[in-house]
């Protein structure tokens, strides 16, 4: 009997490395087949049109991501050195879609890079005059938050990823895509992120996933299809890229040109090498007895009290911001507990901060048209950045309405309202403290800084829809905390707007 146990461990062990071994290697044949026939390539450099999607900017929880048309974009990537470059000329859907995105007129410009081994930056505002034969972005923004998105995209492109798989420890199975036969081949790249890839009969990459870790979103797939493929002088390139994050599309790229192996000259600038995410600064400015504007930062918060307790407006960007907010708020206020947080909209960066202070055991409220997207958001794993409320979890709770709430303990009151006809967010709301008569608004409005310039008419639509609420609703407006830019008069609303 006991023989017969040891036999029977003993061959299930033989056959498991058997097939683990058998699997490796049909991978690194399957990878190998693959870059035959697409064309091994140090380098690519590609371009197109098409549009793209604005994370996170969706005008409601259930609408894609807010589209704006791309009009050429190039992308080039050096697969020896790790580095990238893609540059965007992007313009607005005539009329502009209805979503997030600041609005701009004509064509926008924008470029990006990643190199140095994972460190993202940006062209600067101005162009420096540039010494003959430096590479461009030879100065720029640091963009250590975009690194890790940034590099990983290097690895999800159908060259890219058989690069990276070869030089990994790859798997491959059997699948099936769309009802085709293909070879899925698996790998962790060198930070952690596990990606996954069809090869189809014909030996192409014809989709590759991966996640990404989002403070709303948890673990996010990213998912890209490749397909059209077409000879581009010798090596054989996608004609379509379809890339959906968060379930929907962000680049959607009809591919004109690709050439391989030509030179990518990318150089790290120095303040870009090595550059850290900035320390989270939290500002307080009285703006009223019990009312702070939290500032100091690119997302700012409010912070009023109550009797009992204290209410905090907004829960910006992620984790970090929202720590951040909270000591202040402790300092401020010690002796009393954050009942509440009210959610402006679910855009992400103004969203992405919530979770903290649900694990803090504040109350949410926010319009009822967000109440289940966040619910479902919110149970997705977070196994790539983990946050409070994933390592103690609880249910969140919330208090909803539909165009109207009231948060008053007799001594302070908060009025909440759902603006009408927001295009920039369909569940757009405001706070509005009627003793105080404080604004409290996100997007619609950000107070010019002085002497800025005349903003461009696009922009003001929001402004003029957020003013026209005030209107209906009868609200007396001294001062506005926007929660963009610094605490104004109403009078810089009525200045920009030319009432
Ligand atoms: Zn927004």
């Amino acid at each position: 009997m006991a023989r017969k146990v040891w036999i029977f461990l003993i061959s299930t062990i033989a056959i498991t490395f058997a097939l683990t071994a058998a699997s490796a290697q049909d991978a690194k044949t399957v990878i190998q087949n693959a870059q035959q026939a697409m064309g091994k390539v140090n380098t690519i450099q590609y371009s197109g049109t098409g549009t793209m999607g604005g994370f996170g900017q969706n005008w409601n929880p259930t609408s894609p991501w807010h589209p704006t048309t791309i009009t050429s974009y190039t992308k080039a990537i050096d697969y020896v050195n790790v580095a990238a470059r893609e540059d965007i000329t992007r313009t607005q859907q005539n009329p502009p879609a209805k979503g997030g995105e600041a609005p701009f007129a004509g064509e926008q410009k924008q470029s990006n890079f990643v190199g140095g081994g994972g460190y993202a930056w940006n062209p600067p505002a101005v162009q420096p005059v540039l010494a003959e034969g430096a590479a461009p972005g030879a100065i720029g923004v640091p963009q250590p938050a975009a690194s890790e998105e940034r590099a990983l995209q290097i690895w999800l492109t159908p060259h890219g990823f058989l690069r990276a798989a070869a030089a990994g420890k790859p798997t491959a199975a059997a699948g099936k895509d769309g009802g085709k036969n293909v070879t899925v081949v698996t790998f962790m790249d060198d930070n952690g992120h596990k990606i996954v890839g069809d090869i189809d009969d014909q030996n192409m990459v014809t989709k590759v996933d991966s996640w990404l870790p989002n403070p709303v979103l948890g673990d996010m797939l990213v998912e890209t299809t490749y397909t059209d493929y077409k000879d581009f002088g010798g090596v054989k390139f996608p004609a379509h890229i379809l890339q959906k994050e968060g379930g929907w599309p962000v680049l959607d790229l009809t591919v004109t040109d690709a050439k391989a192996n030509v030179p990518v000259r990318i150089q790290v600038p120095g303040n870009a090498l090595g550059a850290q995410l900035p320390p989270v600064n939290v500002t307080a400015q009285k703006m009223a007895d019990g009312v702070w504007f939290l500032g100091g930062g690119t997302h700012n918060s409010v912070l009023i009290e109550f009797k009992d307790y204290v209410t905090v407006v907004e829960a910006p960007l992620n984790e970090a911001r929202s720590q951040g907010v909270i000591d202040q708020v402790k300092m401020l206020v010690p002796n009393k507990p954050i009942k509440y947080v009210f959610n402006t909209h679910h855009h992400f960066d103004h969203s992405g901060g919530l979770r903290t202070y649900v694990a803090a055991g504040a109350t949410i409220i926010t319009n009822e048209g967000n109440k289940a997207f966040y619910e479902t958001a919110w149970k997705a794993p977070r196994t790539l950045q983990p946050d409070s409320l994933s390592q103690n979890p609880k249910a969140a709770t919330f208090v909803t309405f539909k165009d109207k709430y009231v948060l008053s303990d007799g001594t302070r009151t908060l009025e909440i309202y759902k603006l009408q006809g927001d295009n920039h967010n369909e569940l757009m709301s405001i706070g509005y403290l009627p003793k105080e008569k404080i604004l409290i608004e996100a997007d619609d409005f950000t107070p010019p800084p002085p002497n800025a310039p005349a903003p461009v008419p696009i922009a003001m639509g929001f402004a003029n829809n957020l003013y026209d609420n005030l209107q209906r609703l009868k609200l007396q407006v001294d001062m506005i905390a926007p929660l963009h830019g610094n605490p104004a008069p109403m009078s810089a609303m009525l200045a920009v707007l030319g009432k």
